[in-house]
């Protein structure tokens, strides 16, 4: 196998509780969800929730027939399963990013919000969302955006050394990246991609604004901007909806899965471990949560 970039994973981490539920990020929380329902499809049949983390916005997607959850930790899928019990039309797949454990074609729709600013080579991981897509699936991708208003007037003030107007990520903490609105359409486009729809989302994240204005308020004026997205992009959040250019039909049956290590598949679903008849290697099912983690 080739080498995958370093992966930030929320392992054994808090983040449900203390950053959603406890951190003031109520405004933020009903900007996104806002933004994520204008951009999803009626319903369809397989979605797959990358970064899913606790399952924070798993129960927008209940239109889908079944939901994939991914993330890298184990810890924040058990917090998902407890969240929305272990019912059918949910599987939980502890997994990196840039190592996908799917088939073309698994997928008629796909969500990333929040986690592509974790990604070392958002490009990579971008063509393998890709290649678990079929033809005229959605996808739909949420960053932070290096060129918002805050950034710029710091950089003008000459309170930030970096320049929000240039391509290149920044790694304002240890992997976490800003990335400029420019840089994604274009690794959205060479991916195979096409944009269909662009939002901005929590223009007032701004402490002054968010302690002295009521927060119904501060979210519907949110909500009445974020499609001008369409025309420039200064907010520090974005989503976008693309269509995935490709002739990959629909699993019809059979296993959604492969091997993450050398591609083999479909890999038949043997719960309690799936095993690679190519490369031999093995893969657990613990309390419902598929490991296809390579260590
Ligand atoms: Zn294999």
């Amino acid at each position: 196998m080739t080498d995958t970039p370093p992966i930030c994973s929320y392992e054994g981490s808090d983040y449900p509780t203390s950053f959603w539920e406890q951190g003031g990020r109520a405004y933020e929380d009903e900007c996104e969800s806002n933004a994520l329902l204008k951009l999803l499809p009626k319903g369809g049949s397989r979605m797959l929730e990358l970064g899913a983390g606790g399952g924070r916005n798993t129960l927008k997607y209940s239109d889908f027939d079944q939901i994939v959850l991914l993330d890298y930790s184990v810890s924040q899928l058990e917090h998902a399963q407890k969240r929305l019990g272990k019912k059918t039309c949910y599987r939980f797949i502890a997994a990196d990013i840039y190592r996908l454990p799917f088939m073309p074609g698994a997928f008629d729709c796909a969500t990333m919000i929040r986690t592509l600013h974790h990604m070392a080579n958002p490009r990579q991981a971008l063509e393998q969302v890709h290649g678990t897509l079929q033809k005229d699936a959605h996808f739909i991708l949420e960053y932070a955006n290096k060129r918002n208003l805050k950034a710029i007037l710091r950089y003008w003030l000459r309170r930030q050394d970096w320049n929000p107007f240039s391509p290149e990520p920044v790694e304002f903490a240890e992997l976490n990246y800003d990335f400029h609105p420019r840089s994604i359409r274009r690794w959205l486009a060479e991916t195979s991609f096409r944009l269909e729809r662009t939002l901005t989302v929590s223009h007032f994240r701004v402490s002054a604004l968010k302690a002295r204005i009521p927060l119904k308020i501060l979210v519907w004026m949110d909500s009445v901007l974020q499609p001008t997205g369409a025309l420039f992009q200064y907010s520090p959040s974005v989503f976008t909806r693309s269509k995935a250019v490709t002739t990959v039909k629909p699993i019809q049956d059979g296993s959604i899965f492969k091997c993450p290590n050398c591609d083999f598949g479909p890999l038949e679903d043997t719960s309690p471990q799936l095993n690679c008849p190519r490369c031999h290697k093995s893969y657990p099912v613990r309390g419902g949560i598929y490991d296809f983690r390579l260590k």
